[in-house]
């Protein structure tokens, strides 16, 4: 498959997810997860008019952005060490993975002193994996308002990647337990939290029916990485 079949095979895959729970397309955006993958594919799907791109190394966004238009946006999907906080908020539009209050103290004191107001979403880890990063569920509750005191920080909703499963349907759950979340804190803290980033190629669909506005996928837009 080319690049331009794949695209436009994803983008009807998230139409018609969507309209399948009567949401509207639109709320859906896809975010073209490009790690491992060569700037000429990215150059090909930005020529087809796709501008959102997620990448999980700062190190890899660096070096790519570069070589690529100016209008791109990068969204940040991969932890994020405290020494590349300062390189990586003039580029990223989005960082997904503020995974501790900690981190986000830090991020809010660089942003500061850059005269940035970060976008950012909570990483939640929803199965308290040991492999994975991101905050407990249970203790978000008691967490978030530190994270409020962050006065830079915009916090636009949640982020997770639930366990691996063997078939989509499996993950539903874990997508219906983030945007419960989602709802419950929404409401505990009244602050808006559009944002849901979950699914990735072997299950966005479900995601969507599940309420996801962010679906990142990589290997079904560029095939497998390198
Ligand atoms: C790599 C990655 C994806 C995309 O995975 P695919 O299965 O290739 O779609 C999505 N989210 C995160 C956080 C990733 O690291």
């Amino acid at each position: 498959m080319t690049i331009e079949q794949s695209y436009s095979s994803v983008q009807q895959r998230i139409t018609d997810a969507a309209r399948r729970v009567g949401r509207p397309p639109d709320s859906v955006r896809l975010v073209a997860v490009s790690k491992k993958q060569p700037v000429e594919k990215l150059t090909a799907l930005h020529e087809l008019g796709h501008r959102l791109f997620g990448e999980n190394r700062v190190q890899e966004m660096r070096q790519k952005a570069p070589l690529l238009p100016g209008n791109l946006l990068w969204h940040l999907i991969g932890p994020l060490q405290k020494n590349k906080i300062r390189p990586v908020l003039p580029l990223a539009a989005m960082i997904e993975s503020v995974d501790s209050v900690e981190l986000a103290w830090q991020i809010n004191r660089v942003a500061s002193e850059l005269g940035l107001f970060p976008e950012i979403l909570l990483e939640i880890n929803l199965a308290g994996e040991a492999s994975k990063h991101g905050f407990d569920p249970d203790r978000l509750f008691t967490e978030v308002g530190d994270l409020l005191a962050c006065e830079r920080l915009q916090i636009c909703g949640l982020m997770a990647i639930p366990p691996m499963v063997a078939e989509a349907e499996e993950a539903r759950p874990y997508f219906a337990r983030l945007r419960a979340l989602r709802d419950r804190l929404q409401t505990e803290v009244a602050i808006g939290l559009p944002e849901l980033s979950m699914g990735m190629s072997a299950d966005f669909e479900v995601a969507i029916e599940e309420g996801a506005t962010l679906v990142r996928v990589g290997s079904a837009l560029f095939g497998p990485r390198n």
